[in-house]
């Protein structure tokens, strides 16, 4: 059963807002492709993940980066199918 993100498939565009300023956060990429840059903690939805959390969460949910360009706020949204 193969997995489908629809950010990463483009079925959708992003509409999550900035929870600081309210700004549309713009969609950074899977924190996969960033876990060299966060190798300690990550901030998911109010869950402490540590190192090891992309082979239990992002089997089922795509885990995706998203930046806030008006208060360069980084978030951190799991992506349901
Ligand atoms: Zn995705
Ligand atoms: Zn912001």
């Amino acid at each position: 059963m193969a997995h489908i993100c629809p950010l990463c498939n483009g079925f959708q565009a992003s509409e999550y807002r900035c929870e600081t300023c309210g700004h549309a956060l713009e969609d950074a990429g899977k924190v996969t492709d960033y876990l060299d840059d966060y190798s300690a903690y990550m901030e998911i939805d109010g869950l402490k993940l540590v190192d090891g959390y992309e082979h239990s969460v992002v089997e089922q949910q795509c885990a995706h980066v998203f930046y806030c360009h008006a208060c360069q706020a980084q978030e951190v949204k799991l992506i349901q199918e």
